[in-house]
């Protein structure tokens, strides 16, 4: 008996204005295969695990059948790359629609990898299977993380090679996502759309993630600009947190929504060090951990100059309103970065010497080449001996600082253990350990490496005895980790 595989379409975006996208349906590859499927998203997206491993709804996946009532199309957008302006649009990518789930939430379901569109430049609108499984296993150990991210519901191989350095086999990513308005659909309205197309755009977005300003005498999309903001300070100082390096933070993979989104030449850090680049193109490093709020913000003054129309009548006005917001963007990322590193430390309430506490041991981290992850993680388990900083009088000195801060708390020791343990994950996506479950699966077809990885971080603030060997730090190496994008 076929079973329903619970597809429930509504196609708010293609209600739009015809400048935001072209309407098309997927190219269809010859032989798709599905490699991994995320049960537990499907079931909480109101779809059917058992029907989705049918053909019917593999051929979903790939492309080579449109579900009912969705209508698929290419979205168009904007984007400063490094720092150049650049028309872009979905290149290989097609939103099928937006799944209205059982819980009211409407997410877009996009295949990534599905073929050229009238946006792909020279591109072949194809995806390499090795990163397409990259982002799935980065996408899913964020969201375990609780970091806002969209999610990864499937990869099916196509059958088919695609070109690159050398010969790979294809592959499409299902993406699930609040939305994929980014920064550079805005600047892509604001370049080549009305000022009606533009509003027409600030509203829909404001329709489908933040609502009315409480204060209805404020400006819309003086509201917008803002709550955006509020929520890209929120994610980056998550992405600080934890150690996570975008990579490729160009305007057109900023999410309206706060979500990360594109996982291309991301990569967790291990050895503390700020000026950490893992991107083969990044070679100026731009965007270096360190560098990351800066970009967040230079990317929502992209936002803010897209938006100045609708920020107030007068230009001169606009810019100054525009110029205000932006200028909150440090408190608001300061405040988040300062409450998480308080947590990670175990710290309730605040003192004014807690920046300097944190400082001190970022600074001792940095000098002496420790592990970021490892680092906090050992004095979760109250093991500073297990930590590189292990011996070095300075350290002495701060675990002594520290441990008085501690005891000026109200808070058991307990508490402040559990408050740790929620803060840092017992295990991160390692760079050697995505690799190595990357060549099983993309060189060998074995997938059981990466699937024992994702069970490892599907909760990684378990501290449970399987997730010791995720630990591990990599075998030292001369030459320091790479990723490499556009595959
Ligand atoms: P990204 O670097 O992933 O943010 O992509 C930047 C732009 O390049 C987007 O417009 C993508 O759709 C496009 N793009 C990336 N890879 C390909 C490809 N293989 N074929 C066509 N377009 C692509
Ligand atoms: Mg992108
Ligand atoms: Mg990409």
């Amino acid at each position: 008996v076929k079973q329903e595989a619970g597809w429930n379409f509504d196609n708010s975006y293609a209600g739009l204005s015809a400048l935001f996208y072209s309407k098309m349906g997927p190219n269809p590859v010859s032989e798709p295969e599905l490699v991994i499927l995320n049960e537990k998203l499907a079931v909480s997206m109101g779809l059917n695990p058992d029907a989705l491993r049918g053909q019917d709804e593999i051929d979903v996946f790939a492309g080579n059948r449109v579900p009912e009532g969705a209508e698929p199309l290419a979205q168009a957008y904007a984007g400063h790359q490094f720092g150049h302006f650049t028309m872009l649009g979905d290149g290989r990518a097609l939103l099928l629609g937006e799944q209205m789930t059982p819980g009211g939430e409407r997410l877009d379901v996009q295949l990534k990898g599905s073929g050229r569109t009238p946006y792909s430049r020279r591109g072949d609108g194809r995806a390499a299977l090795g990163p397409m499984l990259r982002e799935y296993i980065i996408s899913e150990a964020m969201h375990a993380l609780g970091i806002p991210t969209t999610r990864s519901l499937a990869v099916v191989t196509t059958g088919e090679p695609v070109y690159r350095e050398t010969v790979l086999q294809g592959a499409v990513l299902t993406r699930i996502a609040a939305s994929h308005l980014r920064v550079g659909t805005f600047q892509y309205a604001a370049g080549a759309g009305s000022a009606e197309e533009l509003r027409e755009l600030a509203d829909y977005a404001l329709r489908r993630h933040y609502g009315e300003p409480p204060e209805p005498e404020e400006n819309r999309y003086v509201f917008l600009l803002r709550e955006v903001l509020k929520r890209q300070a929120s994610l980056i100082a998550q992405w600080q947190l934890v150690g996570f390096i975008h990579g490729v933070m160009n305007t057109d993979n900023m999410a309206i929504s706060g979500e990360t989104i594109d996982y291309g030449p991301c990569a967790f850090m291990d050895t503390y060090d700020p000026a950490t680049v893992f991107s083969s193109i990044d070679t100026n490093g731009r965007y270096a951990y360190r560098n990351q709020p800066y970009i967040g913000v230079w990317n929502l003054a992209r936002l803010a100059e897209s938006l100045l129309p609708l920020l107030h009548d007068d230009e001169e006005q606009a810019v100054k309103v525009a110029e205000d917001v932006l200028s909150e963007f440090n408190e608001h990322f300061q405040r988040n970065y300062l409450s998480g590193m308080r947590a990670k430390l175990g710290l309730f309430g605040e003192e004014e010497d807690d920046d300097a506490l944190i400082q001190e041991l970022l600074k001792l981290m940095e000098e002496h080449r420790a592990d970021y992850t490892n680092t906090f993680r050992a004095l979760t388990l109250g093991k500073p001996e297990a930590t590189a900083l292990h011996g070095i009088a300075a350290f002495g000195d701060w675990q002594a600082m520290w441990q008085a801060r501690l005891g000026r708390q109200q808070e058991t020791e307990e508490a402040s253990r559990e408050l740790m343990r929620r803060s840092n994950p017992a295990v991160i996506p390692r760079n050697h350990r995505v690799e190595e479950a990357l060549e099983a699966a993309a060189e060998r077809s074995d997938y059981a490496v990466m699937e024992k990885l994702l069970r490892a971080l599907a909760n990684p603030y378990a501290y449970s005895p399987d997730q010791e060997e995720y630990a591990e730090l990599p075998a030292s190496c001369n030459s320091p980790y790479q990723t490499f994008c556009g595959t």
